[in-house]
This record gives C-alpha cells, structure tokens and sequence, in this order.
C-alpha cells in the first residue's frame, strides 16, 4: 500500500519531465496554475488549457519568468467543447509533438451549494459536463498521443473529499466527483498491465483557491494550504517514481492529526 506521506512529502528532482509534454486543464488558476508551474519547473514542456486566455497569459508569464522550460496556451472551453473539438486538440498535439506524456484533468466548477431538491437542473448539466463528462471526452481523444508516449504518459484525474463520501448540499459537484472515481477505476481496469500507461485521481483537500474561498465564504483562508504546497502529489504522479501505479484514489494533503 502506498503511504500518503511518501506521496505528500515527495521531494521531485528538477529534471523528473524533462522532454516530457504535459497537459494541464484549467492552468490559468487555483491549482491548475500551481502544477503547471511546478510541471515546467521540473523540465516539461506544459500545454496550458482553460477557457480565460488572460488568466493562461499570466501563467505562461510566471514560467518564463521563472526561467522553466517551454509553455504553449491553448484555449479551450471543456463545457462548450465538441468532440470534433476534442479530436483537433489530439490532432494538433500529435502533428506538434507526436506524443503526450501526461495529463492533468483539473478543470472544475463547483455549482450550486444547495439541497437537490431545489437544485438547478441546468447548473446540474453543467457541473457534470465540466466535471466528468468532458474530462472522460478529453481523455478520450487525447488517447492516441498518451499510447504514443515512450514513457508512459500518466493520466490524473481530480476528485475530492466530497466524492467518497456524500455531503448535504454539495449536489452536483459531489456526484460529478463520486463519478470521477468510478471512471479512474474503470478505465484503470481496463489499461492495467498494457504498458506503463496509469489513470489515478487526487483528491486536493481543502486548498487555498477561489474556488475553495466561494465553497467557504467565512473560512480564513491563511488556515489552508496553498495550491504550491500540494503540487508535490501530482508531480509524484506525473513522474517515472509512480510507474506501475494505476487506478488509485490519492490524497495530495496528509491527514490532519
Ligand atoms: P479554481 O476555481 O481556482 O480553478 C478552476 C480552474 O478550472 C480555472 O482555471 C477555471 O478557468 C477552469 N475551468 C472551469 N471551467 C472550465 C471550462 N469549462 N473550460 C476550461 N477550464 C475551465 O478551482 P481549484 O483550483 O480550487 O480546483 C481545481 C480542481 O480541484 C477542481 O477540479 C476542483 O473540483 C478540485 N478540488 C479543489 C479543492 C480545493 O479546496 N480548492 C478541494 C477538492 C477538489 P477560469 O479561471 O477561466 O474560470
């Protein structure tokens, strides 16, 4: 069994990706911003995917001049997205550089915080669209160019507390989270021992971002980690320490004692 404190206290060396081609969604903030920053810092070339190309802008700026290795921005709205969309995104990365080594789906909203019997349907369909089902339609496409790693490319998908155990008024989030785990799960069955290619999910636990301080209003937000300090999970995931590794449920925070 693999320890959480192996995990959360992983010290990556600073070549771990280099040559690698990571994609990460929602790499304009929160979290998304922090592994994309931490990807580039260990030598990958990281494709910047979100929706906010002012927000991708800047985090582009922060790993130049952080002096990281290569970052391309790609917009893309994962809600909105087609699956002819999707397919380009594969095609444009397969043409570009002929493999993807890893892939972080961290995109997510939070919807509404409310009891289901008042919850929106359309807010419904969107968080499950973000959540889960644009994330399995991505990861869908991009398949081809993982299989081409000569790495084996990692894929992580980003669950949360919420999906393992249902909490009130957490609605369509929680369920979109509970689905995310059931898919690493699947999925992972289904590639395990074909190559070194892994599907795992990372619960964040409770992070210092926006989407937390809307989550959490009255919360002092100086009380939580920043999404920097959690970044070392998912390096851990991304890099050759995690090989063989496939179809876990991690926790990017140790547990409070
Ligand atoms: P933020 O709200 O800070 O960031 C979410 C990111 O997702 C933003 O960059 C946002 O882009 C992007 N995004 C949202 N919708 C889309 C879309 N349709 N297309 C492309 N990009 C999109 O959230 P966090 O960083 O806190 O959360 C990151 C992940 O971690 C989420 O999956 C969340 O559920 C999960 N999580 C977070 C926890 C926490 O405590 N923070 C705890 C447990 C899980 P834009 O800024 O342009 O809107």
């Amino acid at each position: 069994m693999l320890s959480n404190e192996k995990i959360t206290n992983y010290a990556a060396p600073l070549d771990l990706l280099a040559d690698r081609v990571i994609l990460v969604t929602g790499a304009g903030d929160g979290i998304g911003r922090a592994v994309a920053r931490a990807c580039a810092a260990h030598g990958a070339t990281v494709l910047l995917a979100g929706r906010t190309i002012a927000k991708l802008e800047d985090t582009y700026d922060a790993i130049a001049a952080a002096g990281g290795c290569d970052a391309i921005i790609c917009p893309i709205d994962i809600e909105g997205a087609t699956s002819d969309d999707f397919q380009q995104f594969n095609a444009d990365i397969e043409s570009q550089f002929g493999h993807l080594d890893g892939l972080v789906n961290n995109a997510g909203i939070l919807g509404q915080r409310t009891p289901l019997s008042h919850y929106k349907t359309d807010v419904w369909e969107r968080v499950i669209k973000t959540n889960l089902s644009a994330q399995f339609e991505l990861t869908q496409a991009l398949m081809p160019s993982l299989q081409a790693s000569s790495t084996g490319a990692s894929i992580i998908f980003t669950s949360s507390g919420v999906g393992r155990k249902g909490r009130a008024f957490w609605g369509a989030y929680a369920v979109s989270k509970f689905a995310v785990e059931g898919l690493v799960q699947t999925w992972a069955a289904e590639v395990e021992g074909m190559g070194a290619l892994r599907i795992n999910a990372i619960n964040p636990g409770a992070t210092r971002t926006q989407m937390r301080a809307t989550a959490y209003p009255a919360e002092n937000p100086e009380t939580l980690k920043t999404a920097t300090d959690i970044t070392p999970a998912y390096l851990y995931l991304l890099g050759d320490d995690s090989l063989g590794i496939n179809g876990q449920s991690l926790d990017a925070q140790a547990a409070k004692k």
